[in-house]
């Protein structure tokens, strides 16, 4: 499927959770059957390659796709999430909000060191959340060998603080 086409199943919903944010709401995209098989499967072949071990999903809309998407590639699937839900031994990472700071988690021992890491998340906004998680990442010794989002929102700039992992957006906006 065309970039396109994947955005007709994308709703624009103005000022939610707040005023002045555009939600993308990809919830048409995954009642579509067709498009998701299409979307895991476009995917799939971009970093089937790259001998990826564990795919990494944010909470909570990175755990649609991320395990369709491990499953694809033949990789694990691993959570990365808020403070306080994960049991046992985590690891934590706090970022900056616009006002005040947020925290997200990952269980200590959630891969192996060594392992090869794609990040997923469904929206690369100003990147904070996605930082966060390839620090996580790092901390456990894995290797960020790229990352994905269904969703792009090129005009905040999140991609440019990536600097050396490759990112792949299926979506531009
Ligand atoms: P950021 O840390 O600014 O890159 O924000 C990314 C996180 O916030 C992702 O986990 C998204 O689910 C969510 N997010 C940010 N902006 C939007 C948006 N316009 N529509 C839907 N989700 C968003």
């Amino acid at each position: 499927m065309k970039e396109e086409d994947f955005k007709k199943l994308v709703r624009d919903i103005p000022d939610f959770p707040k005023k002045g944010i555009v939600f993308k709401d990809i919830a048409p995209l995954f009642a579509s059957a067709k498009a998701i098989k299409a979307l895991t499967a476009q995917v799939a072949s971009h970093f089937k390659n790259k001998s990826i071990d564990v795919v990494v999903g944010v909470e909570a809309r990175g755990f649609l796709l991320g395990p369709l998407l491990a499953d694809a590639i033949d990789a694990s699937f691993v959570m990365v999430r808020k403070p306080c839900k994960l049991p046992g031994a985590v690891v934590s990472q706090s970022y900056a909000l616009e006002y005040g700071e947020d925290t997200v988690e990952i269980q200590q021992e959630a891969f192996p060191m060594g392992s090869r890491v794609l990040l997923h998340d469904d929206v690369l906004a100003t990147g904070g959340t996605a930082i966060a998680a390839s620090q996580l990442i790092e901390k456990l010794g894995g290797t960020l060998v790229g990352a994905h989002f269904i969703i792009e929102l090129a005009f905040l700039n999140g991609r440019t603080r990536f600097m050396d992992c490759p990112i792949h957006a299926t979506m531009k906006y």
